[in-house]
């Protein structure tokens, strides 16, 4: 039976975590294949606010063909006494929790990333307008965020509408973050945790700091703010710093006591500052990762839009299944866009003196908060395309990391990525998933195959569990 009688399918916590793959869905909004999507909640003076409005601005679920993804955007209006500014991105951001309580409705991603799905079996069974998905949201938000007093929503599929409305959406996510520029973690008393991912990742919890922003760059620490105020047993809380452990990795003994309750136990310290050691959890819904290139002892970051292949071979569906899951994986590193704009960025390691490559698009768009000596010296997709053009490129563009190698890249990663190499693998006791994983066997002998022929293996979502993987250096 239904949480709602009159809503044809159930809605509840246990649908969290659902997966729709492709053969089973009806319909894909927004997703990879797709330039413009977004997902907006905008405050409201509650007179503006026609309190229970659903519009539909192009096709509606049956005018979609099945197994077919389209452009999509959704406003949610808001309003309310205790309604401010600061809570708009808290509230949009559970939206991810909300729809995924849906059976039948999987939402992944955060405002112009999204890809929402929903099954076949869900459609057949009656949820087949865009009227009853809003109906589910109003009911959801309305019992659990109860200042939220009048609410209005309007869904965009008609694809010039959200193409149209896909710049202003992304003009309105960049005055947010731009709020906290500037400000240091030195000036607060308190930082705010967000535990709303670990229904997927149950040892993640997010630090959020004026200098580091949320994982899924969807909550600054104003939107914490905000929200622990009027929401002060919801998942977004505050955390007050305690004494300062180290400056440099960015440790509190506060924030690691919060860290080890929420997490049970499992992660004991966490160093805001660094992608080694102890570093920030990831959960899954980060919007990039910094990734570590031993060959080069320096990082490289891609972005969840990135569609290529890294300069090491991986796309980031690879190096985010090897970060996912709320564990602390040396040399892994789930982040924010916004987080790349603090001057604390990975302090600990380097900063951006340790980043060697990055795709051209983030590039351009982070530029100005870069040290401006580092900008053409770091590697694109469009400058090198192997790790041997890599190497040139740094020695080439007098790459500050050069000064860390003594001698050729290969032999000398550091001592501290080398012993982060044989700890790296901390794997989920019930194994780990592999999406795609390309292993050259062209040396193998394979029955039936002519001798000589090169071939490569696949392995596509396999699951693979080991007790210790120890990764060592072989002399030639
Ligand atoms: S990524 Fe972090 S801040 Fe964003 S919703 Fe998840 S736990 Fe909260």
């Amino acid at each position: 039976m239904s949480m709602f009688e009159d809503i044809p399918v159930d809605v509840g916590i246990i649908y969290e975590g659902e997966r729709i793959r492709g053969r089973e869905m009806q319909v894909e909004l927004g997703g990879p294949r797709e330039e413009f999507k977004f997902e907006l909640v905008q405050a409201k003076e509650l007179d503006e606010i026609e309190d229970g409005k659903i519009e539909i601005i192009g096709p509606d679920l049956p005018d979609i063909p099945v197994g077919t993804n389209v452009p999509f955007g959704m406003i949610i209006y808001v309003g309310g006494e205790e309604i401010e500014k600061d809570l708009e991105g808290v509230i949009e951001r559970r939206l991810h929790e909300y729809v995924n309580f849906i059976e039948g409705f999987m939402h992944l991603n955060q405002r112009y990333d999204i890809q929402m799905r929903l099954s076949q079996k869900s459609y057949q069974k009656g949820f087949n307008t865009f009227k009853i998905f809003g109906e589910v949201l109003f009911r959801l938000y309305k019992s659990e965020m109860p200042f939220i007093e009048k609410m209005q929503i309007i869904f965009y599929t008609d694809p010039a509408k959200v193409a149209e409305l896909y710049p202003e959406a992304m003009n309105i996510y960049e005055a947010r973050d731009a709020r906290a520029r500037g400000m240091s973690d030195d000036e607060v008393d308190v930082f705010y945790g967000c535990s709303l991912c670990q229904s997927f990742a149950p040892t993640h919890l997010c630090v959020i700091t004026p200098q580091r922003y949320a994982n899924c760059g969807a909550i600054s620490w104003f939107d914490g703010r905000a929200t622990a105020k009027v929401d002060p047993k919801g998942p977004v809380f505050e955390i007050p710093k305690g004494a300062l452990l180290d400056e440099v990795t960015g440790e509190y003994e506060q924030v690691n006591q919060v860290i080890k309750e929420k997490s049970l136990g499992e992660i004991e310290r966490v160093q805001l500052y660094t992608g080694f050691g102890y570093p920030h959890t990831s959960c899954g819904c980060f919007e990039g990762c910094a990734f570590y290139i031993p060959e080069v002892d320096a990082y490289g970051v891609v972005h969840r839009n990135y569609k290529g292949q890294t300069v090491n071979g991986l796309d980031f569906v690879t190096i985010s299944d090897l970060t996912a899951g709320g564990r602390q994986v040396d040399g892994f590193h789930g982040l924010s866009i916004e987080y790349m704009r603090s001057p604390k960025f990975m302090q600990a390691d380097g900063g951006w003196d340790r980043v060697v490559w990055m795709p051209e698009d983030i590039l351009e768009r982070i530029k100005e908060y870069m040290p401006e000596e580092i900008i053409s010296k770091i590697a694109t997709e469009n400058r090198v395309t192997s790790l041997d053009e890599l190497k040139d490129w740094l020695k080439d563009k007098q790459h500050p990391i050069v000064e860390r190698w003594t001698e050729e890249p290969e032999a000398e990663v550091s001592a501290q990525a080398e012993v982060q190499q044989m700890v790296q693998p901390q794997m989920p006791m019930g194994g780990y998933t592999v999406p795609t994983l390309e292993l050259p066997a062209s040396a193998l002998p394979v029955q039936g195959l002519p001798s000589g022929l090169n071939i490569k293996i696949i392995l596509k979502n396999a699951k693979i569990t080991a007790e210790k993987l120890i990764i060592k250096a072989e002399k030639e």
